[in-house]
């Protein structure tokens, strides 16, 4: 349905997931909570949404996005999805500490969810209380964001609030709400709940729904849901060299929380790890490292065979014939992912131009860089620094790289490798230093500081969060006023584990 009037309360909504099938969801309003306050607004966001910002930061607003007010218009619902838990099938997941408010149309007219994360309890929430503390809540806030600011596909943070209710965790902690904004919300389990329940006729209404949000050429192909199996293996090729170029860890690629639109989705257990380590794990649940730093593309292959799976029945009446063609797209995810990984590294790497031999220069470098215990993000950030030629004139730059490593002939090593490669690009050294400033961020969001945030925030003080944020909007500016944030945590503040957002 779509509304509109000149009331901020009276979000624009224009609804196109509730006007789907009874059995896709259930109609559920939010729980009020006792006192709703204020942590933050995104204001760019909520101003490309067509949202008012200064509404939404006044009490009317903050009591739409605590949902004690369900503004005209929306019609909140929790989205029934399966899902693959650490491989284990369970056929009914859901919603079950979140509810869609609505769908509204942005600046650049692409559809978008509004969603409310810790907003109460739904039908789909088994054991679990529907809240969120303000830890998971602030680290969503801080990661989603900072993934955004790095060109890296990515659901929204709205806002938070706090809701001055106790949480019942291993203590009580104070309960928040995030309003989450995503290009759907559908997930490869969404596609699983129905395929689990051999309704096919259901598989091809959402499958239609999906084309015609996110992937409209579909429609043109011989084949369109073929064809929209080939778009979601793209995307995730796509987004997960992306997550690679970063050294981002999500920690928990289940399928429930693989979006079908390419968007990154639930930080709760994730990371960007400091030094590099192809192993790294940090999600407290993850015991066997299924969900590593080198694992992920392996584990989004396998994601995208389950996804192809729940789409035989929709892409040949023959049931072989549909086996084959699904197994063709999902086994060019490597290929794609190989070809985005190497664009991704090259580029991290300062070379314009293509050539053999340069991801085995990028492989080579990652093996010095853990071999040597060196920062991911300050190995290439410093690197964009460094001139071209071993001429001596930035004896300075090559220090500080070196510096990273235990060993810095190791690396020194490389560097005359590089040299030597970046010797044949016509592109010259203050073009390049400049695309690689504004490829390899300065900041990203460590672990110890959302940590040291997330402590500040338990004892009253959300002034850290509000400043981290503001840091981490912009990662490629040098922001020397904030350098200390560009470093990795001291022996006594690393953090090890994170947790599941719960
Ligand atoms: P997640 O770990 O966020 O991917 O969630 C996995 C499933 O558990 C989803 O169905 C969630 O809705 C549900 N869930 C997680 N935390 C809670 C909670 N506090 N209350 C109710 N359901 C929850
Ligand atoms: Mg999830």
């Amino acid at each position: 349905m779509k509304t509109t009037s000149n009331d901020p309360a009276c979000f624009p909504f224009e609804n196109s997931y509730a006007s789907l099938p009874e059995r896709f969801y259930v109609r559920v309003h939010p729980t009020p909570v006792p006192n709703p306050a204020l942590i933050r607004i995104n204001r760019g966001l909520a101003e490309h949404l067509g949202l008012d910002p200064d509404y939404l930061a006044s009490p009317g607003g903050v009591e739409i996005i605590s949902g004690n007010r369900v503004p005209p218009g929306a019609e909140p619902l929790a989205m029934a999805y399966a899902g693959q838990q650490f491989g284990r099938l369970v056929p009914r997941l859901g919603d079950g500490r979140a509810l869609l408010l609505g769908e509204v149309i942005d600046a650049c007219g692409r559809r978008r969810d509004i969603q409310l994360k810790g907003s109460g309890r739904t039908p789909f929430s088994r054991s679990g209380d529907g809240r969120a503390w303000i830890g998971p809540v602030l680290r969503e806030y801080l990661v989603s964001e900072a993934m955004a600011a790095l060109n890296i596909p990515t659901t929204r943070a709205l806002a938070a609030i706090s809701t001055g209710e106790l949480i019942l965790r291993d203590r009580g902690l104070p309960g928040a709400i995030i309003a989450r904004v995503a290009a759907s919300h559908i997930r490869v389990g969404t596609f699983q709940y129905f395929a689990l329940r051999k309704d096919v006729q259901a598989l091809k209404i959402l499958a239609d729904h999906v084309i015609d949000r996110h992937f409209p050429d579909a429609r043109e192909a011989t084949n369109p849901y073929l064809c929209l199996l080939e778009y979601v293996v793209a995307k995730q090729a796509a987004l997960i060299a992306k997550w690679m170029a970063v050294g981002f860890i999500h920690g928990v690629m289940n399928t429930d929380n693989v979006l079908v639109s390419g968007e990154t989705i639930d930080y709760g257990p994730c990371a960007f790890m400091d030094g590099y380590d192809p192993a790294a794990v940090y999600s407290s649940i993850d015991l066997r490292g299924r969900y590593a730093y080198q694992n992920q593309p392996s584990i989004a292959r396998w994601n995208l065979a389950s996804f192809a799976t729940t789409l035989l029945p929709l892409l040949d009446s023959d049931i072989d014939r549909a086996v084959e063609a699904a197994e063709s797209v999902v086994n060019a995810f490597g290929r794609q992912f190989n070809l985005a990984w190497s664009a991704e590294f090259r580029a991290k790497m300062g070379l314009a131009e293509e050539k053999d031999g340069d991801a085995e220069l990028a492989q080579d470098l990652l093996e010095r860089m853990a071999a040597n215990h060196a920062d991911f993000t300050l190995t290439f950030r410093r690197l964009g620094n460094l001139s071209g030629t071993e001429d001596g004139t930035h004896p300075k730059a090559d220090s500080a790289v070196a510096g990273l490593f235990d060993d810095a002939a190791s690396i020194r090593e490389w560097l005359g490798k590089w040299r030597a490669r970046l010797a044949s690009e016509k592109q010259g050294d203050l073009a390049r230093q400049s695309a690689m400033r504004a490829t390899n961020p300065a900041y990203i969001p460590r672990n110890h500081r959302i940590e040291q945030v997330i402590s500040a925030a338990l004892a009253g003080d959300f002034g850290p969060f509000g400043k981290l944020a503001d840091i981490l909007s912009k990662p490629f500016d040098e922001q020397p006023e904030n350098a200390g944030y560009q470093l990795p945590p001291g022996p006594e503040e690393v953090v090890h584990t994170t947790f599941c957002g719960t």
